[in-house]
């Protein structure tokens, strides 16, 4: 039987150190959301993005989101601007606050925020409710850096914090500049299918110590410092605890080779489908950018025939897609208003019948119903992209000849 292949798959030193500093951890009897490997981890990761930023390791990057939106003081009734196409990951905790996201488009290079539509945003926002918006959330989607440099630019000229979003973007380049040390805050996530992983986690990269201090003190529940339980604010329960640390530990000895590996397997997938008409793979921009390439991404042009797509849609998933354990909300219809083109989800269905886990490009958070309210500036891109995008597997487990076998499967189904 072939391998079944995964979008992105965690994978374990070769040294065996995340069992090493797990064991170390039970036997010092570090199980707490504090110990040495979190110290440990924190200083791995301060020295892998340099720039003299701090970081505290989190229980999931959506914890980092949710306190980075703090540290930007958003609150009740307030706006944030945040890329539309991105995962919710990005924009769930500003309503967890009771403000409200405002959606800005992306630009065809990156597919990320577009710099022009975002100053429009802002201006508009200015005029039309007569405030700032509190911070400017770009995305790193599938690990691509954004226009940075034009984006902090903007902030500074309003006066606006930036946060970035590099969940996915860890070890992402800008000009040479790790992700997440551009903006005032900067959000990693060590997930099980990240670059690399905790099991669940996060980090939120922070301007300074005192930043730091005030961000520890929130993801411990804001206790002030008396003998007994005395608090002035609310707080959360965001620490990592050193078990998870211990794991991220071990994975910052491989962090380079894993990089290394989604560029390579990204090389090849260019290579592979050099030929291939109606496929075009989504490259970086220009030599500014140094992506991670987290996910090889695709798109379908709209008139590529593939084999089956007349059933597209014909039947409603009511179980878990691919590894999206999660997903026990059973769909009530099999067709929505903005869904990727039938060819693409033909293709996405070809792949999995070969036992390769395909997913379409994250679905922008303006199309998604529970956003329907929220003000969007927007410029037809990412619905474009998220029509014909595919997502391919990248992770440190796909050999070459997964590769290989992943292009010939979607060669073999095209008409
Ligand atoms: C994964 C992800 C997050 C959140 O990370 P978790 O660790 O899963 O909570 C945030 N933003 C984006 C864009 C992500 O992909």
């Amino acid at each position: 039987m072939a391998k079944k292949i995964h979008l992105c798959l965690a994978r374990m030193s070769e040294a065996g150190l995340e069992k090493k500093y797990i064991q170390e951890a039970m036997e010092t009897k570090w199980v707490a959301p504090l110990g040495p490997n979190v110290d440990a981890f924190e200083a791995d990761l301060r020295n892998f993005i340099g720039q003299g930023k701090e970081v505290v390791v989190l229980s999931s990057g959506t914890a980092a989101v949710h306190l980075s939106l703090i540290a930007c003081g958003v609150g009740y009734g307030d706006e944030v601007i945040v890329q539309s196409f991105t995962f919710c990951a990005s924009s769930h905790p500003v309503m967890y606050l009771g403000a409200t996201p405002v959606f800005v488009d992306s630009e065809k290079g990156s597919w990320n925020m577009d710099p022009d539509l975002l100053e429009e945003a802002i201006k508009d926002r200015i005029a039309k409710t007569g405030k700032k918006p509190k911070a400017i959330m770009p995305v790193a989607l599938y690990g691509m850096p954004y226009e940075i440099e034009r984006i902090m630019e903007i902030g500074k000229r309003y006066g606006i914090p930036v946060i970035e979003d590099a969940a996915e973007g860890f070890g992402s380049r800008y000009k040479g500049q790790v992700l997440g040390t551009f903006g005032d805050y900067g959000i990693l996530s060590f997930n099980g299918n990240k670059m690399i992983t905790t099991s669940g986690g996060g980090a939120l990269i922070c301007p300074d110590r005192e930043s730091w201090t005030k961000m520890m003190w929130y993801a411990t529940q804001a206790r002030e410092s008396y003998p007994y339980y005395q608090h002035e604010e609310i707080g959360y329960n965001y620490r990592m605890s050193n078990i998870c640390a211990g794991i991220g530990r071990g994975q910052m000895t491989v962090v380079n080779d894993h990089i290394a590996h989604h560029h390579h397997v990204q090389k090849l997938y260019e290579e592979l489908f050099k030929d291939v008409k109606g496929i075009t793979v989504h490259v970086q921009p220009n030599d500014a950018y140094d992506s991670n390439y987290w996910l090889t991404t695709i798109t379908l042009d709209s008139d590529l025939k593939v084999k089956g797509q007349e059933n597209a849609y014909k039947t409603i998933v009511t179980g878990p897609i691919g590894g999206a354990l999660g997903v026990i909300h059973p769909a009530t219809t099999a067709v929505t208003d903005c869904q990727p083109n039938d060819n693409v989800e033909a293709m996405r269905v070809a792949l999995s019948d070969a036992d390769i886990e395909a997913r379409p490009v994250w679905k922008p958070m303006h199309k998604q119903p529970v956003y329907k309210n929220a003000p969007a500036y927007v410029n037809g891109v990412s619905e474009e992209i998220f029509k014909k995008g595919l997502c391919l597997p990248a992770g440190p487990w796909v050999e070459d000849e997964d590769v290989k076998r992943i292009v010939d499967t979607i060669k073999a189904s095209i008409v």
